[in-house]
């Protein structure tokens, strides 16, 4: 009998049934041909685990075009009701209808289940075309802050009374000189909470925690913006200081504070002893730094538009948006939506041609989130063995030589073989 996944709010642990009920939406443009390709890999990485023992029911909830032609809605309230009592979803690329006002469909979902934290790892998988020298030194994992900073939507367009408001409430507390232009300024509003920096801080290093890893990298523009991203410098580091005991997570700061105090040999012992140590850059150099020495970074836990672009540069790094998954979590309510990260690719749709492996790795981490790690590493392992062995989608195979192209719903075949 399949059941709905639960969440034990005290323990913060999800109750899975053996046959979970997992809703998807396929998704516009290339949506229904990666999901057709991936659903039979996840099935088969189940099967192959677990034999009948478990199973996941697949459950189509309807958003995108394919929402508004069945209900008139984009986004109809039966598709977030089931996402929300499901708590767990995957979902293909939804195309932002073009019109005035129109709010984006994923921002929509992950407001409405407050999926605070998206989560994108990247690494490389052997064989990938990657335009650098040595894109197997990439292996991070990107926590984005996903619901405040600019991303919050609060914009005043040039001339409108709101704008003119916001220019006296300026000039009343003598800060428009720092307006270049007022008169023909828009405005954007960046919203940064203490809250809202806690617990995506906190999520990043239980995740380091619990993955063994050794570092968590704050990045945020704090010398610039002093009270948003510096808020988030600074109230990321007092939540960690707080939530976390030393030896088992040190910040630069009681680093420093040891270095002062005790001196450099006994900050070095302690950050020896510590199993994640916390630092911070700005991200114009982070910038850099992910792309001269990868090496020295893990997880980074970051602000909405930061992460936004770090985690694209990243997933370039490595080979592109083709095979970049991503999750959009709510650890305090168990609330998951993983998903590709890549767009609805409209151009491509109906060719059988684009890489469905973003999705697929998407299920891979969902399966790590069910606690079904040894489907998760199938699904990464098939991918693995079919890139070396150069039988890859379009995407791929007009960057190597002798590469033998698949379709998408013939890669997804070739990798239930490889299963
Ligand atoms: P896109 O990601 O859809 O496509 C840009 C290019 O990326 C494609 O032309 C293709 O070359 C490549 N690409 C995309 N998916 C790929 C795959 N699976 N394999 C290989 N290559 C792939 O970006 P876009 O054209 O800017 O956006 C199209 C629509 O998608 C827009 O309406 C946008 O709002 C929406 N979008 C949705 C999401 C989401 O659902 N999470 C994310 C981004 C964009």
């Amino acid at each position: 009998m399949s059941a709905n996944l639960k969440f034990d709010a005290t323990t913060r642990q999800l109750i899975v049934p053996d046959q979970p009920e997992i809703p998807f939406i396929q998704g516009d443009g290339i949506g229904p041909e990666i999901w057709q390709a991936a659903q039979p890999v996840f099935d088969a990485a189940v099967a192959k685990t677990y034999g009948t023992q478990r199973q996941v029911k697949w459950v189509e909830v309807l958003a995108g075009q394919k929402g508004f032609e069945a209900t008139g809605e984009y986004l109809p309230k039966a598709t977030l009701d089931s996402l929300k009592d499901h708590l767990v979803s995957i979902k293909g690329p939804l195309t932002t209808p073009i019109g005035k006002g129109f709010r984006s469909l994923n921002v929509t979902i992950r407001h409405t289940l407050d999926l605070f934290a998206c989560v994108r790892p990247v690494r490389y998988f052997d064989g990938t075309p990657a335009p650098v020298v040595a894109p197997e030194k990439v292996d991070m994992t990107v926590f984005r802050e996903n619901t405040e900073d600019i991303y919050a939507g609060i914009e005043f367009k040039a001339d409108s009374p709101e704008a003119t408001e916001l220019k006296n409430f300026l000039t009343q507390t003598q800060q428009i000189s720092k307006v270049r232009f007022p008169e023909t300024s828009a405005f954007g509003i960046k919203p940064v909470s203490d809250e809202g920096t806690a617990r995506l801080v906190i999520a990043a290093v239980d995740y380091a925690l619990a993955q063994g890893l050794h570092k968590v990298t704050l990045v945020h523009k704090g010398n610039i913006m002093k009270f948003t991203e510096g808020g988030f410098k600074n109230w990321g580091y007092a939540a960690i200081e707080k939530h976390f005991s030393q030896p088992d997570v040190l910040t630069q700061l009681q680093y420093d504070q040891i270095a002062q105090e005790q001196g450099a040999a006994a900050a070095d012992q302690a950050q020896a002893a510590a199993k994640v140590f916390v630092n911070d850059r700005l991200p114009d150099n982070f910038l850099q730094q992910i792309l001269l020495h990868p090496e020295d970074y893990q997880v980074i836990a970051t602000l909405n538009l930061n992460g936004d672009y770090i985690s694209d540069a990243l997933a370039a790094q490595v080979g592109g948006i083709g095979i970049a998954p991503g999750a959009n979590i709510n650890y305090d309510t168990g609330h998951a939506v993983f998903e590709a990260t890549h767009g609805s690719a409209p151009d491509f749709a109906g060719q059988n041609k684009l890489n469905p492996s973003s999705l697929l790795l998407s299920g891979a981490m969902l399966f790590d989130y069910l606690g079904w790690q040894p489907v998760a590493q199938r699904i990464r392992a098939a991918i693995a063995t079919a890139v070396a062995a150069k039988h890859v989608t379009w995407d791929f195979a007009q960057q190597l030589s002798d590469a033998t192209e698949l379709g998408t719903k013939e890669f997804g075949a070739y990798l239930c073989d490889c299963i």
